[in-house]
């Protein structure tokens, strides 16, 4: 069966935006409403002629338990589930309580992971991407998922480890 990348992280970082850019198409639904994707969203991906299934993740809005517990949660199954994660952070906003949490969570799976640094539209937001070396998750990669910048030296680290 094929590989597994889980795409997590808090909500509205831009992981839907990154899922559509790896697909090439658009199939995530993104949308300035944080928590608009289901759990989690199945896709069947390739790059350099290795296809593998991309797994978007979503439905970390607050609820009753609050945003933290949701993040564990959701977390937690998506590294159960998948052979890989790409962990989606802000560079903008920086690492938060949450973020931490998460790489807690991380650390802990084992898992191979993939430390995003999102919304690095133009050089300038090197240096944001640059402070996320603090997680201790190594390097960051610098993307726009928006504009596409970054995403095919995310996407071969992706299949390295994969
Ligand atoms: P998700 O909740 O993590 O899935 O986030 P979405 O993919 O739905 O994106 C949330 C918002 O961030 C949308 O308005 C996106 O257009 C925007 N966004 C996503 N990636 C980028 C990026 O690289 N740069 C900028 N400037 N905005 C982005
Ligand atoms: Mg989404």
């Amino acid at each position: 069966s094929l590989p597994v990348l889980a795409v997590i992280g808090r909500p509205n970082v831009g992981k839907s935006t990154l899922v559509n850019r790896i697909l090439g198409r658009r199939e995530a639904v993104v949308q300035d409403v944080p928590g608009v994707t289901r759990d989690r969203v199945r896709y069947t991906a390739e790059w350099a002629g290795r296809p593998f299934v991309l797994v978007d993740t979503g439905g970390w809005e607050h609820d009753a338990r609050g945003l933290h517990a949701r993040v564990a949660e959701q977390a937690e199954i998506a590294v159960e589930l998948a052979d890989a994660v790409m962990f989606v952070v802000d560079a903008a906003v920086g690492a938060t309580d949450t973020d931490e949490r998460v790489v807690r969570i991380l650390r802990k799976s084992g898992k191979p992971v993939l430390l995003v640094a999102n919304k690095v539209d133009d050089a300038r937001g090197e240096a944001d991407a640059a402070a996320l070396w603090n997680l201790g998750l190594g390097e960051p990669f610098a993307t726009s998922a928006l504009h596409g910048r970054g995403s095919g030296d995310l996407l071969d680290a992706a299949l390295a480890i994969l």
